[in-house]
């Protein structure tokens, strides 16, 4: 399975302080850079004019900012890495990823991708259901009916989202 990077501290455990102290660092680096841009910018307002005060925060933008982007894109990628976004319902993102990688073929207990429409609402006589095995999700031509791996578990076993998830991880 493809690991997602919210996964990368449970399958490399021993980063996670090495990532502590390398966030930690980044942070300080930041802090002091965004000073140093806020006083010349400061500095800027207070001293100069016109085209002078034009061309030095034109200086400041493209090449003083340009390192903090570099550094906010990085620490907010650790920060991800380090906390996965819980949803305020005990399951996070990489429980979704995880939940929606779950192979339709295995959930439904069939090793046909033309099948009889799952969609509860549609009585299906002839198989007029493709399941794509690659991307993971079902589409029946007949009913329009369309479902991932945590929409087909939600309607067929009439389960909420979360609940849904929670099953399929
Ligand atoms: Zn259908």
């Amino acid at each position: 399975m493809l690991i997602k990077i919210s996964e990368l501290l449970s399958v490399f455990p021993d980063a996670e302080a090495y990532l502590e102290d390398r966030q930690k660092t980044l942070k300080d680096v930041l802090d002091s850079k965004t000073k140093l841009i806020k006083e010349r910018q400061d500095y800027n307002r207070q001293n100069r004019q016109d085209f002078e005060r034009w061309f030095f925060d034109l200086f400041i933008e493209v090449f003083l900012k340009k390192d903090t982007k570099k550094l906010e894109r990085e620490i907010k990628r650790n920060d991800w890495i380090l906390n996965p976004i819980k949803k305020g319902n005990g399951i996070t993102e990489q429980d979704i990823e995880i939940a929606k990688a779950y192979p339709l073929m295995d959930l439904i207990g069939t090793d046909k991708t033309i099948i009889n429409c799952p969609n509860p609402d549609h009585e299906d006589k002839n198989p007029s259901c493709s399941i794509n095995k690659k991307a993971n999700f079902l589409y029946c031509f007949s009913c329009n009916y369309y479902a991932d791996s945590i929409k087909y578990v939600q309607d067929n076993l009439g389960l909420g989202f979360v609940d849904a998830v929670r099953r399929l991880i």
